[in-house]
Formats: structure tokens, sequence, C-alpha cells
């Protein structure tokens, strides 16, 4: 947009969070975003059609690849990351996997943070191994760990910008420098912090991926993800013939010569969500864009919510070790500084020196906070990992996990701070009474 004087305005963050992909609807005047409900899209002349087909010009064909309810939300994510575009999916699972089946071939190593969500550890270990795809786990914390695992078919780094259950902050832009120096991109899962607490590109992550059913959503509703793409990967360095090389699967385009930096997402869509067909439906992609339009503040609350039950954990003897980086003494207080200075987001652990069975107890004396397993909803979450997620491990297994029997998880919602910590006392209290 433009002021009087034709200069292009910057809009800040907030006002993109409300306005960013979506303008009122030209055919009905619809303030909010209508959801188109439709599969398919009537061509203008046959023409138009074969144009959109090879992809000579860009138009509606079918709600598989593309949905211009889904297209608002796409644009907005990828306005608030500072990207040059962005692709929606199914699931936080599926746009990862999208995004690694579009950039890896068999016979590719990946090296990728052993504190990632569980299901990307599985979906790495398992799934990709299957598509014999080579991987390496590493310490995230110590950039020699990731120097150590380079290999000359690395085509891929992966990190999440705040880790799990230890709340690991990552050194971004010692990664990426690290990554480029090796002429490979470096992907980020920006789940937990979103847009609005770090900007993983600012500082040369060349992929972001998120689970839009955390906070972007915020509200608990519904299952999506997005992968996010700087457009300043040079995929045309040699190693990644699978993107620059005319496709087989898209009669011989060539995507990245085609499409320039649009190169990698035209073809995540066009071949990957194609083949894949995990696509996100028309009505996600409406609640999705609702809630990101009260996305900082709603982070503002997690945020304070977030420091204010971290400090009072901290201050008992009978919580231990309160994973949140934004303590002022975590050993991650420097990196939360660079990267996330508007607040460490609002997940995290601590652990009951009583073990399983107090664990048990805590979570079922808890009245405000729910039991389940999600993270990033309005209303505050917890779970207890060893008798959850992680139920299958022993001790020994947890520890190496980073998860003792008395570790709780925490999603810290947008309620009262003071309501959250009374339920927490009280909770601890039921403990003590036992
Ligand atoms: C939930 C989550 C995912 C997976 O997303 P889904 O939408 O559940 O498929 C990936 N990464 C992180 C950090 C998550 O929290």
């Amino acid at each position: 947009m433009s002021d009087g004087d034709g200069e292009a305005r910057e809009f800040g963050f907030h006002t993109r969070s409300v306005h960013a992909g979506s303008r009122p609807d030209p055919t009905t005047g619809a303030r909010a975003l209508p959801i188109y409900q439709t599969s398919s899209y009537v061509f203008e002349d046959p023409e138009s059609a074969a144009a959109y087909f090879n992809l000579q010009e860009y138009g509606n064909t079918y709600s598989r690849i593309m949905n211009p309810t889904v297209a608002a939300l796409e644009e907005r994510v990828s306005n608030l990351e500072g990207g040059v575009g962005a692709v929606a999916f199914a699931s936080g699972l599926a746009a990862q996997s999208a995004a690694f089946f579009t950039l890896l071939e068999p016979g590719d190593h990946v090296v990728a943070s052993s504190a990632l969500y569980g299901g990307s550890v599985t979906q790495l270990k398992h799934f990709f191994r299957k598509l014999s795809v080579e991987l390496s786990f590493v310490d995230p914390d110590d950039l020699d760990n990731w120097r150590a695992a380079l290999k000359d078919n690395t085509k891929l780094l992966f990190a999440e910008t705040i880790g799990n259950p230890g709340g690991n902050v990552l050194d971004i832009e010692a990664l990426a420098d690290l990554a480029h120096g090796h002429q490979t991109p470096l992907m980020v899962d920006n789940t937990f912090a979103t847009p609005y607490l770090a900007r993983p590109m600012d500082w040369g992550a060349d992929i972001v991926v998120y689970s839009a059913t955390k906070f972007l959503g915020g509200h608990g509703t519904s299952i999506g993800g997005l992968v996010v793409e700087s457009g300043e990967f040079d995929w045309a360095n040699g190693r990644f013939s699978v993107v620059a090389d005319p496709s087989p699967a898209y009669h011989g385009l060539p995507f990245y010569e085609t499409f320039g930096i649009y190169g990698y997402l035209m073809k995540l869509r066009a071949e990957t969500l194609r083949d894949l067909g995990a696509a996100m439906s028309p009505f996600n992609a409406f609640l999705f864009a609702q809630g990101l339009e009260t996305l900082p503040l709603r982070m503002r609350q997690h945020v304070a919510n977030a420091n204010a039950i971290a400090q009072f954990l901290e201050a008992r003897d009978d919580a231990e070790r309160v994973s949140y980086p934004g303590l002022a003494n975590s050993p991650y207080a420097g990196l939360v500084a660079k990267y996330l200075p508007r607040g460490a987001g609002a997940v995290f652990c601590f652990d009951l020196p009583g073990g399983r069975e107090a664990g048990l107890r805590f979570i079922s004396a808890l009245n405000l906070f729910s039991h389940l397993a999600n993270v990033g909803d309005a209303k505050s979450l917890v779970i207890h990992p060893a008798s959850t997620t992680h139920r299958q491990l022993s001790d020994e297994e947890l520890a190496a996990a980073g998860i003792g029997p008395g570790t709780i998880r925490l999603s810290v919602g947008i309620e009262d701070a003071a309501d959250l910590i009374w339920d927490l006392t009280q909770a601890f209290d039921a403990i003590m009474e036992a």
C-alpha cells in the first residue's frame, strides 16, 4: 500500500497480523475472509486453463494445490515471517515431510537437533530412513557437534528455535553460517516462538516450518502446518539437481531456472503437495487466519504468564529444574536476548522431586490446566510425559530424553497469571497432603 506521496509504507507487525493476505471480497464486499469451500474453479476459457496447468499463468485449478482462503493464510504467514512465500499443509508434520521431500533424494544426509518435537524425530528416524535418507542427531547446543556431523552428502540442517523439553534456544545465525559454508540450507521449526517472538530468516535460516496447530491458530481448534522460504538459497549451486534440473514429474520444467526465488516453493506446491495430497482445508485456513489477527496480543500474554509462573516455580523447593529459557539464570539467556527479545515462549518443564507418583497426583489436582497432549492453546495445558507420551520408556531412557519421572510440562495460556498460580499452588498442596 502507498501513502499520498506514493511512498510504500512498511506496516507494523500488528497491522500485518490483521490485514496481510486479505482484502474485502471483491465479489460480495464481505469484510471477513471468505471461506471458499470449493474443490475446483471454472476456467474463463480453454486457453487460460492450459496456461494454468503449464504454470505459465497463476490461477486456481483444484483445491488440493491452491484455494483462495488458504492462499490468504499463506500470504499472511509469509508476510509476518519475512519470506517470499508460503505453502500450507494439512498438518505441521505434513508440511515438514513435504519440505524435506522437495529437496532430498535417496542417499542424502540430514543433520538434525536431538531436541526436536517427538513426532519430528520419529518422522526422520523411521519414515525418511525408509526413503533411504541418512540421518545424524546432534546435541544442538554445541556448534562443534553440528560441524562434526557434516558429510559430503549432507543436504539439510534442521532444528527448532526453542527445543523441547529442555528449552534449548538455537544459535540460528551461527548455524546458518555453518550450513551455508557447506552449501546447505538451514530449516528451522519456529512453532514454539511464532514470527512475533523470533524470525529465523532474519538470521539466515532458509526454510521455516510451522505447526499452525499451536500458537499460530492459538485456540486448539484445528490441525495445520506451513512451509515458508526466504528465496535466498542458491538451489543452482550444483548440489540440488532435484530442485534445479528439468523435472520429469512436471513435463521437464526446470523449477529454479523458471521461477527463480519462487522455484523451491513452486516445486513444493505444484509437485510435492500435488503428489502427497496433504492439503489444508479452507475452513481450517479461515480459523488459522482468524487466530493470527490476535497473535501479537496473545503472545504477549502467553509470555508474561510464562515468566510469572517460571519465577513462581523457581522460588519453590518442591519444583526443580525449571527449564524456562526466559529465566535470568537460564544458560540460554544470551541467546534469548539476541533471538527472542520479546520473550522465550510459553512451553517449558519442571521436575517434581516426588517422581511418577507425585506427577500423577499433581496433574489430577489441577483445575484450570487441562491434561492433554498439545501446546499453544489460549487455555493452559499440562502433561506428565512419564505416564503419557513417554510411558513406554524406562527411567534410564527417560533420562536420556531429558525427562525425569517427575517431569511436568506446561503450556501456559492467556488466563490471569494469579489464577494459574492459584491452581498450581493447590496442586502442590495436594502432593504435600498425600
Ligand atoms: C506439534 C508440533 C509439530 C507437528 O505438528 P502437527 O500439526 O501436530 O502435525 C511439529 N513441531 C513442533 C515443535 C510441534 O509442537
